[in-house]
This record gives C-alpha cells, structure tokens and sequence, in this order.
C-alpha cells in the first residue's frame, strides 16, 4: 500500500521537459538524481521493488521524451538472476536519419541498479548510490532529450540503455549481448560514475584506442565548453569493472565515461547533496556532441585493441616451454672444486593464471639438462671431463605486465624454485647423490619477457640460495636461461 502511494506520488513528479533543446537542464539532472538515490528508493537493488520503481521512472521519461520502445509496448527488456529473480534493463532507440547508416547502433547505457541496503542497530541505513550511479542515468535521461530535439542530425542510430544488475556482475549488460544482432553494434560506451567532476576535474574516457582512430574522432567534436578530458586507450583496472565488459569481449569498441571513483564508493554517504550538477551537466552535453558526432562518423570500426579489462584470454593459460642458457655450478670444496660453467636445456610446461588485469601467477615444471666442464685437476680425473646433471625443475613465479595492449606485452616475473637432481654422471660412472652431489636446490629467479601472442620470450636469471643457508657453502649454481613458450 505504501508503496503503490509512493509510486503516484512520483509518477505525479514533473514529467514536464523544458523548452532547451540545445543543453542539459541542471535542474533535471539534480530531479533524477535526488529522486533515484533517495532514501525511500533503498539502494535500488536489482530484483528490488524500489529496483522496479526506478526502472519505472526511468521508461516514463524514455516516454514522454518520445523514445521508441525495445519491446513492441514496452521499454522493459526482462531477465532472470538467480533463476527466479525477475530484472529488468530500460531501453529506448532513436532512428537514425541515414537510410544506410540507420542499420547501425551506438549504444549509450548507465546502470540504475545500485547495492540496497541493510538493517544496522534495528535501523535501514541505504547505500543511496548517487554517483554510483544515479549521475548515469540522469546524464542518460536527459542525453536521451537532447538527442530527441536534435534527432534530424542522427545518421546512426541509437539506443539508449539503464542497465539492471551491474552490481551483480555486469548481469543486465551480459544479457542485453547475448540478445542484439551484435554485427549492427558500432559502438558501446558506459556513463558510470560522472557526478564528481568539480572534485576530479576531469573526465575520463576509458577505451578510446578500441575504435579505430578514436583518439582523433573525439579531438574532432566540436564542443566548446570548458571541459577537461582525459582519454585513456584502455580500461586498465577490474575495480572499474562496468557494463562496457562484455561488449569489449564481442570486439565491440568499448568506452567507459567516468569522473573517477572519487564518491564513498559502495558506501552509504554515496547522497544526492554531493553530486555537481552543473559538471554533470557539461558531461551531459559533452555526450550529447559526441553521440552526434559518432553517429555522423563516415565509419565506426574497431581498431582490433583489446580493453586490458575485457580479455577473452583464458584466465588459465596453458604452455609449453623450451630454453637454453648457460650454467655455472661451483663446488667450494671437494671432488667438484673449481667448476665451471656449461650448457644447460630445459624443457617443460607451465600454468599462467591471471589474478587481474596486470598480475599473473606463472607454476611450471620441466626437466632441466646440465653439463659442466670438469678441470683436469678435480681427483675423479686427470683430463677435462663433463659432469652431467639432470633434475626437474619447479619454479613459482608472479608476474608483473604492460597493459596498455592485450596481445603485445612486456613483463618481469620474481619467483623463487626448487629444484631435486636425480641424475649426476661423470663419463659413465654415476655419482653418489647427497655424497657427491647435494640433489636438492633452491634460490629465486627473476626474469624479463615480452609476450607477442601466442609466443613468450623471456630471459631467466636464477641465483642459488642453497650456500646462503648451508654452514659448509659448498655448492653454488646459478644460471641463465633464454627461453621462449607457445602459451595456449
Ligand atoms: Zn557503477
């Protein structure tokens, strides 16, 4: 009951849209935010009532702005999570005027969803979610005005989107994908998190090497108010996670439009009173001259550039590894005193497993091949002869990359090893493990790579640590490797 009272209530609120049609209302933009982050909207949780209210807000808008709805009378696109948790994305489309172009989208989406709320000391406390992201969708909404008062200069098509379940992990955005002809998709961008510019000044624009020449087509927009933009090739950080992800993962070219993460993020303080409205609305109408600018575009394509937040890459990658290098073994006393360096070979394979978008934990195992020159004054013989190790070889290594480009990398890796000989011959006369030979090894490594996919190379240098906790320090190996992987 109280709820159907407080829905009249603000359906009643001014739906009256006013007469500019050139630049966003301040006023509108701070309605929308002060009315979807208000408390008695309780976090706007997806699958929430107060979710399905401000999914209402926004359609009506999408209405009275005149947008053609997604479904034949409706501007809801419904989903599950959960199975049983009925969501819902909002989304209105404004044809484009082009008879050709108007077969080709640029989609423009916010999320609305935020995180609810919870009962602490018997009292609600709401994460209001005012910048994350209530200053999406009022940018949304009344981009959505502008775009509709200047439709005559759309050549492309839009379609203007509230995403449902970004809190969720991306859910209303991953559904939308899996339902568009995705050929028709020029172009996605995100407004996530823009109420702050006053604080950040600054906008973001996150992605815009994934359009082929995007750095120069945004340069070209004509807009004239003092704004501060900041593109960035890439996404680069999972924090930032938004509903570009799973576009950017169909090689759809990707932005990601944002102030910074300068609100409490996640937190209750996230209110409507923080929000800089006139900064919001410079974005709004930055966005307004982009989308027309991008609509207009001879061609929108992608640049094949990966976001580094968007792989399609595995999360555990397989390899197969081969090296060859040079290996110093060195007794300080005893039959092997006075060793020298040899060649050495290994072959093996390794694990990489991403923990985000610049980290990796790299295990491997493989056999490594020694053989060492022997002086002639070593008491097993009175000429130069070899010693030949063989051991297995078992190094644990973190991994640090580039993440400017997904397929071409550097990288320096910092691990420590084990290592267990099994095999020590002199001509053909075998050594006694432990006596002669102590089988087991360990030290760290450190290397330095370049990843040019699907191909590893790198250069591997690995210091003995065994003298370091031994009283007798009578072994030390260090070597060096060049190894190159075809990692899967
Ligand atoms: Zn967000």
């Amino acid at each position: 009951m109280k709820k159907s009272v407080f829905l009249c209530t603000f359906l009643g609120f001014s739906l009256i849209l006013t007469a500019y049609t050139q630049t966003s209302d301040p006023q509108l933009l701070r309605q929308h935010v002060y009315t979807l982050a208000s408390d008695s909207m309780r976090g706007r949780s997806a699958g929430s009532q107060e979710g399905l209210l401000s999914a209402i807000y926004i359609a009506q808008y999408f209405k009275e702005i005149g947008l053609i709805s997604y479904e034949q009378d409706s501007y809801f696109q419904y989903f599950l999570i959960n199975q049983n948790i009925k969501c819902q994305n909002v989304i209105g489309i404004i044809e484009g005027k082009d008879s050709l172009l108007k077969q080709e989208y640029i989609i423009i989406g916010a999320h609305y969803d935020h995180i609810g709320y919870r009962i602490k000391e018997n009292a609600i406390e709401v994460y209001n979610g005012a910048d994350d992201n209530a200053s999406g969708i009022a940018a949304l909404i009344e981009l959505a005005r502008l775009l509709k008062a200047n439709e005559h200069q759309l050549k492309r098509s839009v379609m203007l989107v509230a995403f449902d379940a970004e809190e969720r992990g991306l859910l209303g955005s991953k559904f939308l994908v899996s339902q568009l002809p995705l050929q028709h998709i020029k172009l996605m961008v995100s407004m996530d998190m823009v109420g702050y510019y006053k604080k950040s000044n600054k906008l973001f624009i996150k992605g815009v090497a994934t359009l082929k020449d995007g750095k120069t087509n945004i340069q070209d927009i004509a807009f004239t108010a003092p704004l501060n933009l900041r593109m960035q090739n890439f996404e680069k950080t999972l924090f930032a996670a938004t509903d570009t992800r799973y576009f950017a993962m169909e090689n759809i070219p990707a932005f990601h439009i944002t102030t910074g993460m300068l609100s409490p993020y996640h937190k209750p303080q996230d209110d409507a009173d923080e929000i800089d409205y006139e900064g919001l609305s410079i974005i709004t109408d930055f966005m307004h001259s982009f989308t027309l600018r991008m609509s207009q575009n001879e061609s929108l394509s992608y640049s094949h550039r990966r976001n580094a937040i968007h792989p399609k890459d595995k999360v555990v990658a397989f390899g197969l590894l081969s090296a060859f290098g040079m290996s110093h073994l060195r007794y300080t006393q005893g039959a092997f005193a006075k060793g020298r360096s040899g060649w050495a070979y290994k072959g093996g394979l390794l694990l990489q497993i991403r923990i985000n978008s610049y980290l990796s934990i790299r295990p491997e195992c493989s056999y490594t091949y020694e053989n060492f020159y022997q002086p002639s004054t070593s008491s097993y013989t009175s000429h130069i002869e070899k010693l030949h190790l063989q051991s297995l070889y078992f190094p644990l290594s973190l991994l640090l990359r580039t993440t400017f480009d997904e397929s071409i990398y550097a990288y320096v890796g910092l691990g420590g090893y084990y290592s267990y000989v099994f095999s020590a011959k002199i001509r053909n006369q075998k050594l006694s493990l432990v006596q002669d030979i102590y089988p087991h090894r360990y030290g760290l490594q450190y290397s330095l790579g370049l990843h040019i996919a699907p191909v590893n190379i790198e250069s591997i240098f690995r210091f003995d640590l065994y003298p370091l906790f031994h009283h007798d320090k009578s072994i030390k190996n260090n070597a060096f490797f060049l190894q190159l992987a075809y990692v899967f």
